[in-house]
């Protein structure tokens, strides 16, 4: 008869009773880092098949800040990229111009870029916008990540378009996803809360996926961890600034007391979905008579943005 299990024993692995490094509390599993780093693998790539992400003959620009979240959904894709006919990667880094942060993360973009043997572009806002993102927040830092939200996804935008993609990847979370959900709901902005969580083509008419978006942040960084790959990288200066650092911790502390918040707050999302569609809920599409880009309105978000920052 086996010893019988005490609370003081570190905890194994359910499927294999080796050492375990990840407790999924919402899977009510342990796992050991073999089986772990095969359930983030599996997982991400059942996404991209049931939510149909990647298609024969895709460029995929995957945004690749050079942080966690980007790094690792640049070696899962090059990962899985065999199994995909006749689809290639190219990594895209957004440099906003943020001194004493972006410089160091965009070499470690490179290093990454050149690790899996992808190739990479580098599209700056100096560039695009004619100023870096410290230049255009002098006297509105508390508006930081509004700002730069808005300019890099146009940024993202333009730089995949410069490299002929057919779609861009972004490495969103499940804690990322989480937060956007419950931010939406706190600006009411009903439009945002329900756009497909599959493929988006909202902004532009490059579909954005988001295969890392049922997988935890926590995961995300142990799966680098565990592969050794995770790297201490400097943090933005202006992340404090945004509503979403306040609803990160709430979240988080949520998530910590009851296990599958976060999941069950996606569910409540896509239950909503069901009901609204997004094109009655966001109106008709229009062209930005300044650029052209699709929008609600006579102007698109970045023509706006950018009027009032020249004002
Ligand atoms: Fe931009 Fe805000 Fe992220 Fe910094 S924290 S990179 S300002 S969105
Ligand atoms: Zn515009």
């Amino acid at each position: 008869m086996g010893r019988k299990k005490s609370p003081v024993d570190p905890p194994v692995c359910s499927l294999c009773e080796a050492p375990a490094v990840m407790n999924q509390q919402y899977s009510r599993r342990s796992l050991c880092s073999t089986h772990f780093i095969n359930d983030v693998e599996e997982r991400v790539f059942q996404v991209i098949e049931k939510k149909k992400m990647i298609r024969a003959g895709d460029r995929i620009a995957v945004a690749l800040s050079g942080g966690k979240d980007s790094t690792a959904l640049l070696l899962l894709l090059a990962l899985h990229l065999p199994k995909w006919q006749d689809v290639s990667l190219i990594a895209v880094t957004v440099d906003e111009g943020i001194h004493g942060y972006r410089d160091e993360t965009i070499r470690a973009a490179e290093r990454v870029a050149e690790n899996v043997g992808v190739e990479h572009s580098v599209v700056s806002f100096q560039d695009l916008f004619s100023d870096n993102l410290d230049t255009l927040l002098k006297g509105r830092e508390e508006q930081a990540c509004t700002v730069c939200g808005i300019l890099r996804k146009k940024a993202l935008i333009e730089g995949a378009k410069k490299v002929r993609a057919t779609k861009i990847a972004t490495g969103h979370n499940l804690n990322d996803e989480a937060q956007s959900v419950l931010m939406n709901v706190l600006r009411g902005d009903l439009p945002r809360l329900v756009r497909n969580s599959g493929i988006d083509t909202a902004d532009s008419f490059l579909p954005r996926i988001k295969p890392l978006a049922e997988i935890p942040e926590k995961e995300v960084a142990s799966y680098l961890f565990v592969k050794g790959m995770f790297l201490l990288l400097p943090e933005c200066p202006y992340r404090g600034f945004a509503l979403r650092a306040d609803v990160r911790s709430m979240l988080s502390g949520l998530e910590h007391r009851n296990p599958g918040t976060m999941l069950r707050l996606m569910e409540s999302r896509k239950k909503i979905e069901k009901y609204l569609e997004w094109e009655k809920v966001s109106g008709p599409l229009h062209r930005c008579r300044q650029c052209g880009d699709p929008c609600s309105g006579d102007l698109c978000q970045v023509c706006r943005l950018l009027l009032s920052l020249a004002r």
